[in-house]
């Protein structure tokens, strides 16, 4: 059965007895404008571990992206702090932000989109061109390293994007349903791919998806939300042993989601904080 909502951040920490790479403390976010406010976010607090994969599912709407975009702090919330812990208090901003659209530079070829990650981690210029091409060996663009990203399909563009945060070294990676726009056949190589990336080079992962399957498939914890305004319904251990093998745990993660689903279905009055 799925567990209660997060009501301490810290508590949780605790239990687990890892290192915390930031900690989202009671951030709320409005937007004024000018048909009225839109509450999209409330009392989100939220304790993330260093290596930690996080998955976050919540109906369209219900402050995802706006969460992401407060833990990249490229927004200040309207109430709460996020608090980034150890040595990555200093490093707030180096996190790889992977957006659902308009992940690429039009001006930069596919090659020159991958390699400026590794510009930003400081790699030099002949190693950068040799990494990005083993990179876009992985993600199956290699034929495509000269191409401008309006020459690619929606779908190599969006792989480029993730390849793009991916090489970089960032510590803290932000993704926004980053698959979405993938055929089921691309998706399940990507999951892949980012799965052994991930296991290769551990790092954090903050990765936002509609999809509770691909949560349960990746994700270390998946935290649900509520529609709007967003709040933590629940936060949710995926107990499968890693490498995933979802069929032979089948009975178990279909368990697992249907719970999900369940708490997504329920009407907010009903849901107990
Ligand atoms: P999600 O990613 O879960 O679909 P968002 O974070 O994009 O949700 O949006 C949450 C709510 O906040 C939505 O109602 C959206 O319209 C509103 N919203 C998001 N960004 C802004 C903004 N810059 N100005 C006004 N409203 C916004
Ligand atoms: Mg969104």
């Amino acid at each position: 059965m799925v567990a209660t909502s997060l009501a301490d951040a810290s508590a949780t920490y605790a239990s687990r007895g890892r290192a915390r790479h930031f900690t989202c403390e009671h951030v709320s976010q409005t937007f004024t404008g000018d048909r009225g406010e839109v509450v999209a976010l409330t009392d989100v607090s939220l304790a993330v571990d260093v290596n930690e994969f996080l998955c976050i599912v919540g109906p369209s709407g219900c402050g995802k992206s706006t969460l992401l975009r407060i833990i990249a702090d490229l927004q200040t919330p309207t109430a709460g702090t996020v608090r980034f812990e150890g040595e990555h208090a200093e490093h707030r901003g180096r996190s790889g932000l992977v957006v659902q659209e308009h992940g690429t530079f039009p001006w930069l070829s596919a090659v020159d989109n991958v390699a400026f990650g590794l510009k930003l981690a400081g790699i030099p210029t002949a190693e950068r061109r040799v990494r990005a091409m083993a990179f876009l060996e992985r993600v199956g663009l290699a034929a495509f390293a000269n191409h401008y990203p309006h020459e690619l399909s929606v779908g190599m563009r969006q792989r480029l994007g993730i390849g793009r945060a991916m090489v970089g070294h960032a510590p803290l990676l932000l993704m926004d349903e980053p698959f979405g726009a993938l055929d089921a056949q691309t998706r399940r190589h990507m999951q892949g791919e980012l799965l052994g990336i991930w296991a290769a080079d551990r790092r954090t992962v903050v990765f936002v998806t509609h999809d509770i399957d691909e949560a349960v498939l990746l994700g270390d914890r998946v935290v649900v939300m509520s529609g709007r305004p967003g709040r933590i319904l629940a936060d949710v251990p995926v107990p499968f042993a890693r490498p995933r093998d979802l069929r032979r745990d089948a009975a178990e993660s279909r368990a697992l989601v249907e719970d999900i689903w369940r708490l997504l279905d329920t009407p907010p009055a009903t849901v107990a904080r």
